[in-house]
């Protein structure tokens, strides 16, 4: 991955850098009595993978906490949440995720039925979207939640006939039970975060930028984790603006990132939420939504923070050296983040904090040339660029034809200049960079191979143009591309074996490919028998 996209032979590596590249002849000279020699075979050594958009702590907090995404059915979540809840007698909240809307009428799951295996203590589950909570009905009780407890702004309590909760809260609704939470344990935070680290090691990926911190949450993990000296991953961290403090947060950013910013972990980076999701009608569009029979409507959702706020606290943030991490959506919400990193050129001129865009859903073709022209990185969810039921029922009918050929354009931000990085939103999506990668390649989600029509061919990316974003791209983001990012001589050996030759099409499909060694600093945090075999 270096700038000629150079294919070599071998790589030396020594004392953690990597001191040669080149044919099989060059590097066998620096064999020595010690080395260690590693014969792949043939099968693809890569840069170690960026991650550029994670949630690593909130995920690993999910992987420890009652989960049901390894099952489906009432019936067999029931018996795994009675399980975790014998197992933790100890915990005073049974607290979950995974369950599926599928598996239940109305996606709605009931209080009743929990109540069956947790009469007397209080459970919360969240969906896999996350965006809906099924509880028991001791929760609601210590929550206070009764027939006459009015539906919060942005959610909803489901209700039987006589407007009793019947244990589904949706959106902000889930609030009112969560606000009960007692705070996350540093022990459970660093455990999460352990736990997350070695994950995704053993899917190749050696850095990433964790896309919320929370100061007591995801920043406590980090700070521990690097003072046990066990944060292997090179992190940046997007410490969460909180739009309702507005410019009064800085100064406490500032001293953040000061105290934070430790060998390995460097928080420079701040999230933004410009809008919603186009799923329910949040995320902000140039033109209104449709309604179901195509007609135009006057919606055309709301943007989160004030446009021009926007370009203020971005101007102000990028002259404090803060990059601004921006979660925009609709095209709307593109726009007015690329207007803002514009504004911050105008005052700023020139920086060096390389903004980036989240998820760039709709993206209006007068912008595609904007993310060159400011040096804004396209930060991309592959894996959401294929058709399934949430795009097709919830997503295209309601934009039109003509904006649903422009879902998800990676090829045409490419093509006009675009510096692309790729990211999972793990928990949301899974943190497999080869799932991912997959998808960019065929835009059909691994699930449907053969089956679901190719969505939108001429945004297919070239495998080589994924990996580029998944390995540079996300390194340049994260301010480490002279460091990672490419297998260069000078570099860190931050590398993975594969088990195959990832661009031999023979060899199956991308998204099998398994990782048998991670490498970082040339040292291995990951490793299956079959490295040497
Ligand atoms: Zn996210």
């Amino acid at each position: 991955m270096d700038a000629a996209r150079t294919f070599a032979d071998a790589v030396a590596v020594r004392d953690g850098r990597i001191v040669a590249v080149g044919a099989d002849d060059a590097v066998r000279r620096r064999i020595g009595t010690s080395t260690r020699v590693v014969d792949l075979r043939g099968r693809t050594v890569a840069p170690g993978f960026g991650d550029a958009h994670i949630h690593a702590v909130a995920s690993g907090l999910d992987r420890l906490r009652c989960d049901l995404s390894v099952a489906r059915g009432l019936e067999r979540y029931l018996a795994i949440i009675a399980s975790y809840a014998a197992a933790q007698p100890e915990e005073p909240w049974i607290r979950g995720s995974g369950w599926s809307m599928a598996d239940f009428p109305g996606g709605m799951p009931d209080r009743e039925d929990m109540d069956r295996v947790l009469p007397d203590r209080p459970a919360y589950l969240e969906s896999r979207d996350g965006h809906t909570a099924w509880v028991n009905t001791k929760a609601l009780d210590l929550a206070g939640v009764t027939a006459t407890t009015p539906d919060p702004t942005d959610g909803r309590i489901e209700r039987d006939a006589e407007g009793r909760a019947t244990g589904t809260l949706q959106e902000a609704a889930r609030g009112l039970v969560s606000r009960l939470f007692p705070p996350e344990s540093p022990d459970s935070l660093v455990a999460a975060l352990r736990l997350a680290q070695a994950e995704l090691h053993a899917l190749g990926i050696t850095n990433w930028q964790d896309a919320h911190v929370r100061a007591d949450e995801e920043e406590v993990a980090y700070t521990a984790l690097v003072g046990r000296g066990e944060l292997s991953a090179r992190v940046v961290g997007a410490l969460g603006w909180d739009d309702a403090r507005g410019g009064e947060q800085l100064e406490e950013l500032v001293e953040r990132r000061a105290r934070t910013t430790l060998s390995r972990y460097a928080a420079t980076s701040v999230k933004f939420f410009l809008d919603g999701v186009l799923e329910n009608f949040t995320g902000a569009l140039l033109e209104p939504y449709l309604d179901a029979a195509g007609r135009p409507t006057t919606e055309r959702g709301r943007s989160l923070v004030d446009p021009e706020a926007l370009k203020e606290h971005i101007a102000r943030l990028d002259a404090l050296g803060f990059q601004a991490h921006i979660h925009a959506i609709g095209d709307r919400a593109v726009r007015e983040a690329l207007d803002a990193v514009e504004a911050a050129r105008r005052v700023n001129g020139p920086s060096d904090t390389r903004s980036h865009i989240a998820h760039v859903q709709l993206v209006h073709p007068d912008d595609l040339g904007r993310f060159r022209a400011l040096s804004v990185v396209a930060n991309v969810q592959a894996e959401w660029a294929a058709l399934e039921d949430q795009l097709e029922h919830l997503t295209i009918p309601f934009l039109g034809s003509e904006r649903a050929a422009r879902i998800y354009p990676f090829r045409s931000l490419r093509r006009a200049g675009a510096r692309l990085a790729m990211g999972s939103d793990w928990s949301v999506s899974t943190p497999d960079p080869f799932i991912q990668m997959e998808v960019a390649v065929n835009r059909v989600s691994a699930e449907h191979r053969g089956e679901k029509p190719v969505f939108l061919p001429d945004e297919r990316l070239d495998l080589i143009d994924a990996l580029e974003a998944f390995t540079v791209g996300s390194a340049w983001v994260n301010h480490l591309e002279t460091e990672v990012g490419s297998i260069e001589v000078g570099k860190a050996a931050d590398l993975v074996a594969l088990d195959r030759d990832l661009f031999d099409r023979g060899a199956g499909e991308i998204g099998e490919t398994r990782v048998v060694a991670t490498f970082i600093d040339g040292a291995a945090v990951h490793e299956r028998p079959e490295l040497d075999g």
